[in-house]
């Protein structure tokens, strides 16, 4: 109830959520009263969450914040839902992002902008920038996004709150609308450390609906090592200190974080990640082509949206695309399928995965030299709403430190650990090897 209390107090101004399912959330609140009155509760027993729209929940709309699924109402849970109404908890409703998750503001929303609750003239970050906010702004206690190039650690950092990209293949993707699949995660956001620890206790695991889910063991994350960090090395990368566009602000609240860290017990080395530079211009490739592939699919004939002024099925087509998608994802769409054309995929797809791999080796042997990379989540902090929104490719180039994560497949969390001069929350990441979230956890954890 106070939950929804505080939606109803401030979400006007914030624009964090697209549906609330009060009557929904109610009744869950009920039965996980009852199981905790017959001394039945687990840890998420009763706890409000929200869900980025585009993860399936049967019966409540999900539209992944375009006007081609406006009306979408889909017959079936995600397995990260079912996993979470097993565990008792209480889903709030449906909150905004990017439109399909392309881009890095919230403001690419086929319905509304949210805004950063720490400053409403300055983007929350995207695309899970409805689910950071609403965590920031007390809508709900935790949340969950997905992180195809930083979707969740950047709003994470912009809004101060803690986000975790688990390991590609870690929780399953089922009923998660795709956007780039090779690169998609599903994770979550939430208050402190140890909340994320237990929510993702709570969606992770192999799944035999999501072929590329691994049969790993899951650990108890919420078992936070609490003994400092002596034993622990860190890495920091020599090509990051240099990065274009790295605000001051940001690198001295990251030094100032990695001095922390070494004060705990750590040792810190230089790594280097040589391809860094690269980043950028292959992910911009490999998410479009994937995305270009994966939203055929919406096509004004088997669901979601259809402009039926349109009598010929070539025009209708063209004229449902044109009219469903907003201007970033047609702009996706459109590199991805050039990128993809016949005779192109050498030069492009197949170049851009040959950098993915170098990448990917890049982590491999700095991992040789020390448990964990530190560096920034977003080059600057959060940034006036509308300042890139004409200005695509600075967006894209803001991605430069959250992108290598998910081309690697590895961790990645985003831990609040300073502020810039006007008071806006700066946030440091930490990318851990394969499987290692434990290790991001027990480093982030200090933070709290
Ligand atoms: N900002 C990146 C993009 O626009 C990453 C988005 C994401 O992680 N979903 O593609």
């Amino acid at each position: 109830r106070a939950v929804l209390d505080r939606i109803e107090a401030v979400d006007a101004r914030i624009g964090a959520y697209l549906t609330v399912d009060a009557e929904g959330a109610m009744a869950q609140a009920e039965a996980a009263d009852q199981r905790l009155a017959a001394g039945n509760a687990v840890p998420l027993t009763g706890i409000p969450l929200g869900i980025k729209d585009l993860l399936c929940t049967r019966g409540l709309r999900t539209t992944c914040a375009s006007r081609i699924l406006e009306n979408f109402i889909p017959p079936y849970d995600a397995t990260v839902i079912t996993r979470l109404k097993a565990a008792d908890a209480v889903l709030v409703g449906k909150l905004n992002m990017d439109e399909f998750a392309m881009g890095s503001t919230t403001e690419h929303s086929g319905f509304q902008v949210t805004r950063n609750p720490w400053n409403l003239d300055c983007i929350p970050g995207g695309s899970s920038g409805g689910s950071a906010a609403a965590v920031a702004a007390d809508m709900c206690l935790g949340a969950l996004g997905s992180d195809t190039g930083g979707s969740i650690r950047q709003p994470a950092s912009h809004c101060g709150v803690v986000g975790i990209k688990p390991t590609y293949g870690r929780v399953s993707r089922y009923g998660l609308v795709a956007f780039a699949s090779s690169l998609d995660q599903v994770g979550p956001l939430g208050k402190s450390v140890t909340d994320c620890a237990i929510l993702l206790d709570a969606i992770a695991g192999h799944d035999p609906k999501d072929s590329t889910s691994v049969p790993e063991p899951v650990p108890d994350f919420s078992d936070i090592a609490t003994d400092g960090l002596a034993g622990v090395v860190v890495g920091i990368p020599r090509e990051y200190s240099t990065a274009q566009g790295l605000d001051p602000q940001v690198g001295r609240a990251i030094e100032a974080a990695v001095k922390t860290i070494e004060s705990l017990g750590a040792r810190c080395v230089e790594v280097s990640l040589p391809h860094t530079d690269r980043a950028v211009a292959a992910y911009y490739v490999i998410a479009p082509s994937e995305a270009s592939s994966n939203l055929a699919r919406y096509d004004g004939v088997k669901y979601g949206f259809r402009d039926k002024t349109q009598s010929d099925l070539m025009q209708m087509y063209r004229s449902t695309r044109s009219q469903g998608f907003g201007p970033e994802v047609q702009r996706r769409i459109i590199i991805g399928t050039y990128a993809l054309s016949a005779g192109y995929y050498d030069a492009y797809y197949g170049k851009a995965s040959q950098i993915r791999t170098l990448i990917r080796n890049d982590f491999t042997t700095a991992f040789e030299s020390c448990d964990a990379i530190l560096s920034p989540v977003a080059p600057t902090p959060a940034y006036p709403i509308g300042e890139t929104l004409d200005d695509p490719l600075t967006m894209y180039l803001s991605d430069i430190f959250t992108l290598s994560a998910n081309l690697a497949g590895i961790p990645g969390i985003s831990v609040p650990c300073g502020f810039s001069d006007a008071g806006l929350p700066i946030g440091l990441q930490i990318m851990g090897r394969h499987f290692n979230e434990a290790m991001l956890f027990r480093i982030a954890r200090q933070f709290e």
